[in-house]
C-alpha cells in the first residue's frame, strides 16, 4: 500500500514538538460500509469516479486553512485491511494508539454500527486513558432520510455521554465534511492551546 504521508511513524504522540509546522494524526474508526472511505476521499480531493485509481491508498495529507491559520492532517483510513485476520489484529492495535485525533463514524441507516461506535469509544478511551484526545462522533448517509435508524437526537446524547462533539454528514452529497474536518482541526487547537497555559 502507498503511504502518502510525511508523518514520522516513530515519533511519539507529540508531533508538534519538532517546530514551526504543525501536523496531526487523524483516524477514521468504525464499522465497514459506515462511509469511512468516502469522507477521506471527499478530505483527499478525490472524486467519486476517479475512487478506483486511488483504490489501495489509504493515508492521505492536506493542509487546510480554517480560521485563516494553516494546519496539516494526515488522515488515516486504515482501520479495515483486506490482509489476514491476525494482520487486522495487529493494524487496528496501532490505529488506536497513533491518533492524535479520531473521528469515529455510524451509518445512521443502521442500528448495529451505532452501537459499534459506542464500543469503539469505550476502547479508545481504555487505551488512551491518561489523555484527552479530540474525538468526533458521525453519523453518516443523513441523505437516506427514509432508511434512518438512529435519530439526531440520540446521536447527539451519545456524544454528550461519551464527552465528544458530533455532527451528521453526507458523504453522498457533501454535506457537512468540510464542516467535519474544520471540526477536527479547531478540537485539537483547543487541546493544544490549554496544554500550553
Ligand atoms: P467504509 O467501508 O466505511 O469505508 O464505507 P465506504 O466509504 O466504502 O462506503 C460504503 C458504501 O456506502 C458505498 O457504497 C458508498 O457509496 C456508500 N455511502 C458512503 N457514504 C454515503 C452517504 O453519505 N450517503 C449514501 N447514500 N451512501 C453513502
Ligand atoms: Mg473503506
Amino acid at each position: 500500500k502507498s503511504i502518502h504521508s510525511r508523518a514520522d511513524w516513530s515519533s511519539d504522540s507529540d508531533s508538534d514538538s519538532s517546530g514551526s509546522e504543525s501536523l496531526y494524526r487523524v483516524v477514521l474508526l468504525g464499522d465497514h460500509g459506515v462511509g469511512k472511505s468516502s469522507l477521506a476521499n471527499i478530505f483527499a480531493g478525490i472524486q467519486e469516479k476517479d475512487a478506483h485509481k486511488h483504490a489501495g491508498e489509504d493515508i492521505y495529507e492536506k493542509t487546510l486553512t480554517v480560521d485563516e491559520e494553516e494546519t496539516t492532517l494526515v488522515v488515516m483510513d486504515t482501520w479495515e485491511t483486506e490482509k489476514q485476520e491476525e494482520d487486522e489484529k495487529w493494524v487496528q492495535d496501532y490505529c488506536m494508539q497513533v491518533g492524535n485525533a479520531y473521528i469515529i463514524v455510524y451509518s445512521i441507516t443502521d442500528r448495529s454500527s451505532f452501537e459499534s461506535a459506542s464500543e469503539l469509544r469505550i476502547q479508545l478511551r481504555r487505551i488512551r486513558q491518561a489523555e484527552n484526545i479530540p474525538i468526533i462522533l458521525v453519523g453518516n448517509k443523513s441523505d437516506l432520510v427514509r432508511s434512518r435508524e438512529v435519530a439526531v437526537e440520540e446521536g447527539r446524547a451519545c456524544a454528550v455521554v461519551f464527552d465528544c462533539k458530533f455532527i451528521e454528514t453526507s458523504a453522498s452529497l457533501h454535506h457537512n465534511v468540510h464542516e467535519l474536518f474544520e471540526g477536527i482541526v479547531r478540537q485539537i487547537r483547543l487541546r493544544q492551546d490549554s496544554k500550553e497555559i
